[in-house]
């Protein structure tokens, strides 16, 4: 059985996409067989992994909308045992269609239980890229997931809205899945240098005692260059800092899962 994470925080540029692209390519390099579905209609995901968006036949809106087979739509990438689920600009449409849908939290679970029940080598792993906002793409992830990655910018406002966010959880768990389970917060964009980063990081494990990921990812230039390159960090540099660290992050992620 594929264990499904969703990277969901309704920030924008906290680095949920950097973490679910990166993250992703490390399970799947150290022999786990992994999906990324890209849920965001910008895309970030699907181009990061070289994906060119204009010359794709389907993406992940002809799933959840138009009933088409997720194996249509899933894509090889660079990385073997790593395959994408893409997202275009359509899958902004989806968010809206998906409203007036019956059973319409459940959408992307249902499509992911009958594309995974029929792969002969299942994954072991999915990993879903969300956008920012707590919309109804992100209910359906967490509907979906059986466990939540939280991405926290080491920056002063990180601590603001991880309230409603968890509140946004506990009421999934109590309504829409109650198999969810918090895996952890991740701390992005850490600075060493500056006391703020190292500041934020004590808040945040002060107030999530235990589910703090140990593993804390630097600001790296290389990181942030990698996804305009259309590859992970391990293929862009994999002597950097970034490539290191991301490597440690997907073994703590399958130490957690168990
Ligand atoms: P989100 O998906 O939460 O909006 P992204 O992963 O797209 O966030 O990150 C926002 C921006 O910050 C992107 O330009 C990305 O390349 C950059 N970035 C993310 N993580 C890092 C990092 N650790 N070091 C340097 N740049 C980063
Ligand atoms: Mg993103």
């Amino acid at each position: 059985m594929a264990h499904i994470i969703a990277i969901t925080n309704q920030k924008g540029g906290v680095g949920k996409t950097t973490t679910a692209v990166n993250v992703s390519a490390c399970l799947a390099e150290s022999g786990k067989r992994t999906l990324l579905v890209d849920l965001d209609p910008q895309g970030n995901a699907t181009s990061g992994l070289g994906v060119d968006k204009a010359s794709l036949e389907t993406n992940l809106y002809d799933c959840l909308i138009e009933g088409r087979p997720m194996e249509d739509v899933v894509q090889p990438t660079m990385i073997k045992k790593l395959s994408l689920v893409p997202a275009t600009m359509d899958v902004a449409g989806a968010a809206v269609e998906l409203v007036t849908m019956e059973d319409r939290e459940y959408i992307l679970k249902k499509a992911l239980q009958a594309y995974l029940g029929q792969v002969k080598k299942s994954y072991d792993y999915v990993v879903i890229d969300c956008p920012p906002s707590l919309g109804l793409l992100t209910l359906n992830a967490l509907a979906a997931a059986d466990f939540v990655l939280i991405p926290v910018q080491c920056e002063f406002y990180a601590l603001e809205g991880l309230a409603q966010l968890m509140q946004t959880v506990d009421m999934v768990r109590d309504n829409l899945n109650s198999r969810l389970q918090l895996l952890g917060l991740l701390m992005t964009m850490y600075d060493g240098r500056t006391n703020l980063s190292i500041q934020v990081t004590e808040e945040v494990k002060k107030y999530f005692s235990g589910k703090v990921f140990h593993t804390i990812i630097p600001r790296n230039v290389r990181l942030g260059e990698a996804p305009s390159h259309g590859e992970p960090i391990t293929i862009y540099d994999p002597h950097s800092r970034g490539a290191e660290v991301y490597t440690k992050l997907a073994k703590e992620v399958i130490r957690r899962v168990g």
